[in-house]
């Protein structure tokens, strides 16, 4: 496949705007996946900030990045994305969302459309100038469709002037795959 899956071209977008000494953002901690990922690339000057509402994510993804010895490049908080701004004030090179539920625990806890949008609008304002930030969709699950419109919306509303702000989809896949928006800072305000 020539083609690259929406979730190998969303580690591609991190790849290519994150380097080492970097301040990043896992918005959706999770199980951890993007957080080793993003641990990774910051290397030792670097720090990945990562959140999610959920203990047994904040415990999981701690557990993930002591496993690979690199507990020190990240500090994960247990609070909603939508308080960002109450923990990084330095500027960020990328960020990361992972939109809907954490595989395998409950599925009635889910990003939501205000606090989503909320975060985005408080990392766009942190974001250095070539910064991405990725979203991945979910919208197969009850509430993904809502949330998925109204992030659209949002997003679609940037000023081009200041974002570009891009779609990376597959159209004729079955059972409502993922996509990828992706937004990069070209001017600061
Ligand atoms: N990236 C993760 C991984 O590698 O396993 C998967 C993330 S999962 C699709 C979505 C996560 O968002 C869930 O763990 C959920 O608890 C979390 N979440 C829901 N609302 C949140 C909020 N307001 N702030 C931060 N995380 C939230």
């Amino acid at each position: 496949m020539k083609l690259q899956r929406v979730l190998q071209y969303a580690q591609h977008l991190l790849i290519s705007s994150v380097t080492n000494g970097d301040t990043v953002i896992d918005a959706t901690a999770g199980n951890g996946h993007d957080t080793l990922f993003l641990a990774n690339l910051v290397g030792d000057q670097g720090q990945v900030f990562a959140f999610d509402v959920q203990q047994q994510a904040v415990e999981a993804t701690t557990n993930r990045l002591t496993e690979a010895n690199l507990g020190h490049r990240a500090t994960v908080i247990l609070d909603g994305h939508e308080n960002i701004s109450k923990y990084i004030s330095t500027p960020v090179a990328a960020a990361i969302f992972n939109l809907g539920y954490l595989p395998g625990s409950d599925h009635a806890i889910i990003t939501k459309p205000n606090t989503t949008i909320q975060a985005i609008e408080s990392i766009l304002a942190l974001l250095k100038v070539e910064g991405i930030v990725v979203l991945v969709i979910y919208h197969g699950h009850e509430g993904g469709k809502t949330e998925r419109d109204e992030v659209i919306n949002y997003v679609s509303t940037l000023p081009q002037k200041y974002f570009h702000v891009l779609q990376y989809q597959f159209l004729n896949q079955k059972n409502d795959p993922p996509f990828v928006i992706a937004i990069e800072k070209v001017k600061e305000k």
